[in-house]
């Protein structure tokens, strides 16, 4: 039995909510918003080109992050933003 993760993933143009297998996570039958989902499991659907089984419109998900290098050990800094 093949086990999978299961991304909800809302159509913009009409609101309908598709389900997308991803199989590159911990494969717990877990289903997860774009809001919630661990990072490999948000990428692995990004980029993809989903087609909305209610309207057909096509979509995909994009991500948007940044990376920051910070002194080792400096965790009280770790979640702040730097930016004002
Ligand atoms: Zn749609």
């Amino acid at each position: 039995m093949g086990l999978y993760d299961t991304l909800i993933i809302e159509c913009p143009a009409c609101g309908h909510e598709s389900e997308v297998q991803v199989k590159s996570g911990p494969c717990q039958m877990q289903v997860y918003t774009k809001d919630n989902a661990p990072l490999n499991i948000i990428l692995d659907v990004a980029g993809r080109v989903l087609t909305c089984k209610e309207c057909g419109a096509d979509h995909k998900l994009t991500l948007e992050y940044r990376t920051k290098i910070v002194p080792s050990g400096d965790e009280g800094s770790r979640w702040k933003n730097p930016i004002p």
